[in-house]
């Protein structure tokens, strides 16, 4: 006799207790098969199949039938069942690295609408989504597993644990490997890859805002990375002589600032309890900038999905006011992310005239200075309809180089260029580097550059240099002497040799 149980993983554990029951009355030559089916097509996957085969051992045939029971409950192990050729599959099941190398399922890849269908899919209630996020993102829980919960209230039961919980994972896919602490209180994070095939290291900075004249701190920025090296190769910036070595899925996005939470949070235990001075208090992080490794919008899908967790109300629910999005100025992806996604944009200008922005942001020999400008009057019409843009800005970002974009036509020629655009500026100081030819240009020079802004009516703040002694500071991650081959620093115009460091 051949007994056939199939089903999903919830299913077949529910089953346990019945078969424990039963296998009284099952015959001594019971052919026990479950069968665990792919929840999402509901169809058979025989190579999953868990068979007790107890009616052909000869061992098994001496054995009680309850023993048999028991054997084959205990052979269930964790693997993917998902059809994934199925046409029913969802996307989010079938996309490269949803599942770790053990075929689990990364959580921290899914947006909240598919961690629900999920959720359904596989027989639970829609309120299970909301209980893993709660617990994976919700400020003060960012647990690494569901039996972390175990115990406590609103924790994930034995049964999900066992179950449910064994063919999910919560690992972001990222080690933190080390934190180097600057004399300004700036924290860079160092973290390594995991994962299939995953070599690397990414960076994330967290910096903490005082204002002068205040004694508490008001709040914390975190810049995170959105790819391993980056393709861009802006001339000033030490990431970009690395090269593109890969990009960061969602999850290993996400992890960043979870990570960080933690670390902040540790770090607030530590003064509570006197382990650490009260002048060394930081606030819970409130604002997110992709100005990290790489260029977050040639990693377009990981990076709007991370958005969607950070600012989702049951994810981390950062304000999409304060999580910023940067690009060197891909205007298809700037365009695709301004129309699907709440989070602010800035453009990384650098440059008034095209000779010299191609040069050191040679993205403009494939997107001309005119041509970024028309796309982002059409995103940012100044003086538009709140609902045009959303009541949206770009920010302007301008690394301030002395010698080469620092003059005060220059600024004259920023202003015209971005005529009828709403938007801000930030000037930010050059960080130097290893091999770099560049200088920072000089207080007074970056002083009257943004004066002239200013007395044109613009917002124009000035970027504090941060976390410089730790190489965390704008421009400065990454590592290149663990690199064979760097990206090759490109010829400068003629006019501009004498600005730069001598070769
Ligand atoms: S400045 Fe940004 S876009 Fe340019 S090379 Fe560096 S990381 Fe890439």
């Amino acid at each position: 006799m051949t007994l056939l149980l199939s089903g999903g993983d919830r299913g077949l554990h529910r089953c346990k207790d019945a078969l424990h029951r039963s296998a009284h009355y099952l015959a001594p030559t019971a052919h026990l098969v479950l069968r665990r089916a792919c929840p999402v097509s509901k169809m058979m996957r025989p190579d999953r199949s868990i068979q007790t085969g107890a009616a052909t051992s000869a061992a098994a045939s001496t054995a009680s039938s309850t023993d048999r029971t028991q054997t084959a409950i205990q052979t269930e192990e964790c693997s993917t069942s998902y059809d994934l050729s199925h046409s029913q599959c969802p996307d989010f099941l079938q996309r490269k690295g949803a599942f770790n190398s053990r075929g689990q399922l990364i959580l921290k890849n899914l947006s909240y609408e598919e961690l629900e269908q999920w959720c359904l899919q596989e027989g639970e209630r829609p309120q299970r989504a909301r209980q893993l996020w709660r617990w994976m993102y919700y400020s003060g829980n960012w647990i690494r597993g569901p039996d972390d919960t175990a115990g406590l209230q609103d924790g994930f039961s034995k049964g999900f644990r066992e179950g449910l919980g064994q063919r999910v994972t919560m690992d972001g896919q990222l080690q933190l490997q080390r934190t180097q602490v600057s004399a300004d209180g700036t924290c860079k994070l160092l973290f390594d890859l995991r994962g299939d095939g995953a070599a690397g290291t990414v960076e994330a900075v967290i910096i903490p805002v005082q204002r002068p004249n205040s004694s508490r701190p008001q709040r914390t920025t975190l810049c995170i990375s959105s790819q391993v090296g980056c393709a861009q190769n802006c001339q000033f910036c030490l990431t970009g002589r690395m090269g593109l070595r890969g990009n960061l899925s969602t999850a290993q996005i996400v992890e960043q600032v979870v990570e960080a939470c933690r670390y902040v949070a540790s770090h607030q235990a530590r003064v509570a309890s006197g382990e650490l001075p009260v002048s060394q208090q930081i606030a819970p992080i409130t604002n997110i900038v992709f100005m990290g490794m790489g260029e977050p919008l040639h990693n377009l899908e990981a990076v709007r999905q991370s958005v969607s967790i950070l600012c989702h109300p049951q994810g981390l629910q950062f304000s999409p006011n304060r999580v910023t999005v940067s690009t060197v100025g891909l205007i298809p992806e700037m365009q695709a992310l301004v129309a699907s996604s709440s989070a602010q944009l800035a453009v990384s200008l650098h440059a008034t005239t095209d000779e010299v922005r191609d040069w050191i942001a040679p993205v403009n020999r494939r997107y001309p200075l005119q041509q970024l400008m028309g796309a982002l009057r059409d995103l940012f019409p100044k003086h538009g309809s709140p609902k045009q843009h959303n009541g949206r800005h770009v920010l302007f970002e301008y690394v301030m180089l002395q010698g080469i974009n620092d003059s005060l036509e220059d600024a004259q020629r920023l202003l015209m260029l971005t005529h009828g655009i709403e938007c801000k500026f930030n000037l930010i100081g050059f960080n130097p580097h290893p091999g770099t030819r560049f200088r920072p240009s000089t207080s007074q020079q970056v002083a009257a550059f943004g004066g002239i802004i200013r007395d044109a009516g613009a917002v124009c703040t000035v970027r504090e240099s941060r976390g410089g002694d730790e190489m965390a500071a704008c421009g400065q991650l990454g590592h290149v002497e663990a690199i064979e081959s760097v990206m090759p620093l490109l010829e400068p115009p003629p006019q501009f040799l004498d600005a730069l460091v001598a070769a």
